[in-house]
């Protein structure tokens, strides 16, 4: 590790490479290729059930910490996980809504001279969930960009909101945007230099650019509600706020203003941060040591949460009771590779998510949720946090469950209700 004060010049970007079918990458910050590692984290890939795994790192050069020796494969689910989740405006939860206000008012605080007819993109805009903000405001020039149909079509008819259906690397608009957003975006992406290249070409000169990520210097701070949940698949890197800054500073863009704050959907700390792209950007990079020594501590507490969700886990086994498990995500893909799961008698798993259906997990079938009609009698494991009083709900009140329901939380793994 560099001393704290000593600046690195970014070099040029080495691309990521695909080795026995597995993405490695380089530092995608400084391009250093001494990196260590801290976790291996195990899952199954969706679809495949096959176990899998990736390395969480930390590039000894800058500090740097991502996910390296990435399943080729699980590039292409996660995004599609991922960007058909929330296309509905019916099934926007209540805490995802309340990020996007906060994220909003985030904006207007810290860039105050916004004018209402600013050119304004938002980049991984879904179906524009969060553009709405702007429009509501009387934002009247904004554009939104994801790479499907179904978002794009339902932009139009719900918000009346103009959403591109193409990746940003074939994003050619011939003119410049005064504001960029990217909520809950670069912690996904493998490219990542590559991204802020086009993003950067998109942004005109003294454009601004918001940018909400997991907020990484966090995730050690406090014991996590859910296990491991920072690595998620579909999530592969992990920004502090010196991290955000070094990716960005190279491409000339400053910080004008950050803050991290607490998230009760997800139960972590978001970081936001307002750029400017501004010429006298000083473009060097400065070592930190912030995500490595979070991420250790993250680890050691999120083995001492799994520890008691596997030993209940574990006495499922031993009973061998005819179980159905809802939520087929990620939690349970991690749970099916590091804990008993497996052997417990499953006969099947539930999500909502429609991109699911007719997948397997560890060969069970994967559900909708109207399966379950005619089989209240039945335990179901909620392999959930996030929504997992909400499935709770959903059995008693649609399906009038009489069975156990085993629901997730952090005092107590394991709670039979009726
Ligand atoms: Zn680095």
């Amino acid at each position: 590790m560099q001393p704290e004060h000593q600046a690195l010049v970014s070099p040029p970007a080495l691309e990521p490479f695909l080795l026995h079918n597995r993405l490695m990458r380089t530092c995608e910050i400084c391009s250093g290729t001494h990196i260590r590692q801290l976790h291996r984290q195990d899952f199954l890939v969706p679809g495949s059930g096959e176990a899998s795994h990736y390395d969480v790192v930390v590039c000894e050069n800058c500090g740097f910490t991502f996910a390296d020796n990435i399943p080729a494969q699980l590039e292409q689910s996660a995004y599609y996980e991922d960007s058909e989740r929330h296309l509905h405006a019916a099934d926007l939860p209540a805490g995802l809504a309340e990020a996007h206000r906060t994220f909003f008012e985030f904006v207007l605080a810290t860039h105050p001279h916004l004018q209402k007819e600013a050119a304004i993109l938002d980049v991984g805009s879904s179906m524009g969930h969060f553009l709405n903000r702007f429009k509501i405001a009387g934002f009247t020039n904004i554009q939104g960009l994801e790479p499907s149909t179904a978002a794009s079509e339902l932009a139009r008819d719900t918000y009346g909101i103009s959403v591109t259906p193409l990746a940003l690397e074939n994003y050619l608009p011939g003119h410049q945007f005064d504001l960029i957003t990217l909520c809950g975006v670069l912690e996904h992406l493998v490219a990542l230099r590559e991204t802020v290249n086009r993003i950067d070409s998109l942004c005109a000169e003294e454009g601004f650019l918001f940018i909400a990520v997991p907020d990484a210097g966090n995730f050690g701070n406090q014991s996590p509600r859910e296990p491991f949940l920072e690595f998620a698949l579909e999530h592969i890197n992990f920004f502090t706020a010196r991290s955000l800054d070094n990716l960005l500073l190279p491409h000339g863009f400053r910080a004008v203003a950050k803050t991290s704050l607490w998230n009760d959907f997800y139960a972590n700390h978001y970081l936001l941060a307002l750029y400017e792209k501004h010429p006298a950007t000083q473009k060097t990079i400065v070592p930190d040591s912030a995500g490595r020594d979070s991420l250790t501590r993250y680890i050691a507490l999120s083995h001492a949460r799994l520890s008691s969700i596997a030993a209940d886990i574990d006495a499922l086994r031993v009973s061998a009771e005819p179980i159905v498990v809802w939520g087929a995500g990620s939690l349970a893909s991690r749970l099916c590779a590091t804990t008993s799961l497996p052997e417990c008698n499953v006969i099947s798993f539930i999500d909502s998510n429609l991109q699911l259906h007719g997948r397997t997990l560890h060969g069970k079938p994967i559900r909708a949720p109207d399966w379950l009609k005619d089989k209240s009698e039945l335990t179901v494991f909620v392999a959930s946090y996030v929504y997992g009083d909400q499935i709770k709900k959903t059995l008693l009140d649609m399906f009038n469950w009489h069975g156990r329901i085993i629901t997730l939380n952090p005092d107590c793994i394991s709670q039979a209700v009726r």
